[in-house]
């Protein structure tokens, strides 16, 4: 049933230390509202949990995308739309815009946050693989500082993170090493748009003289986390790209993950198109 809308407090800051500060002044009161697209539909739902909500989508603090030399940096307000028309990301990191593009529909794109993806937390959500297998950073700040912090490790359970109720995600990071890699993203849903992930499978990987040197694979909507797997990668590294090596990458992959039955989809059909999709990028990897 529909929440009603008089019970609820929208406060707009001005900068983002002034919303730091309300995060700081009243702890666990406040709840940051960015794009509004997946706390609009528990609004709906009647079951947004907070009564109080600090409009963050006009700080430019947390707004642009910059290159240096060895970084990619975004605002996490960065909409989908804006991931897809930025040059850089387009050319270095096309699977964080491939995955943009198939989030939602047009509206969501131009309003839905790479910072709201992450910490709604979802595991089946559809940026965070591709965020994963580059090895993003975030950044985290309150009126205490600010730290940059590995993206991998941050979800540490089902919606849960390392993240205090005083801060905000204000940026991510990408390191720019992607040049000779090979990029693979497969989101697998129902249909082609406006589905949510059945799996969602990130890979790059780099091979030399024949072998393997290094991957990082990570799927999505197969545990209560998205999975980087890890294991995986070590039984790949340094190895030739041969029957027995992707028999070994798929045994260990089924062990990485624990996916479910739910109205989605089955356990058995995730379980078999992870391994399905960690063949084709092998495969495709010595093209
Ligand atoms: C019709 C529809 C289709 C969708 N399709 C997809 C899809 O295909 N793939 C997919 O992955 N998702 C999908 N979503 C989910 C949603 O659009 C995304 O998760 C989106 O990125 C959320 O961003 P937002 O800015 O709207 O977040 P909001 O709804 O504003 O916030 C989400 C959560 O993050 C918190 N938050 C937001 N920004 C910050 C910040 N900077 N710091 C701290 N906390 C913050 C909020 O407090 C809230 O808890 C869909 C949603 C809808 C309604």
């Amino acid at each position: 049933m529909r929440a009603f809308i008089p019970s609820y407090k929208l406060t707009t800051p001005a900068s983002l230390a002034d919303a730091l500060a309300l995060l700081k002044n009243e702890p666990g009161v406040w709840k940051p509202f960015a794009g509004g697209t997946d706390l609009m539909v528990l609004l709906e739902a009647g079951k947004l949990a907070h009564r109080d909500y600090i409009n963050i989508w006009g700080l430019q603090e947390m707004r642009g995308i910059e290159a240096s030399n060895t970084h990619v940096t975004f605002g996490a307000l960065t909409t989908y739309t804006q991931v897809q028309s930025d040059p850089i990301l387009r050319r270095e990191f096309p699977m964080l815009c491939q995955a943009a593009s198939e989030t939602g529909g047009l509206a969501i794109q131009n309003r839905g946050t790479l910072g709201g993806n992450i910490i709604n937390a979802s595991p089946a959500a559809d940026s965070p693989p591709a965020l994963l297998a580059y090895d993003a950073e975030i950044e985290l700040v309150s009126m205490r500082g600010s730290r940059w912090v590995p993206y991998q490790g941050f979800h540490t359970g089902y919606k849960q993170m390392q993240i205090a109720e005083d801060e905000l995600l204000t940026r991510i990071r990408l390191p720019r090493n992607t040049a000779d890699a090979k990029h693979y993203y497969r989101k697998v849903g129902t249909r082609k748009a406006q589905a949510i992930s059945k799996v969602c499978f990130a890979a790059v990987g780099r091979m030399q003289d024949a072998q393997i040197t290094d991957t990082r694979i990570v799927v999505g909507s197969v545990a209560p986390i998205v999975v980087r797997c890890v294991q995986t990668e070590n039984t790949l590294r340094g190895q030739k790209l041969d029957e027995q090596t992707i028999e070994t990458a798929c045994d260990t992959l089924v062990r990485e993950i624990s996916p479910i039955d739910d109205v989605r989809s089955t356990s058995r059909y995730r379980f078999q198109v992870a391994k399905n999709l960690l063949v084709d990028f092998l495969t495709g990897l010595q093209d």
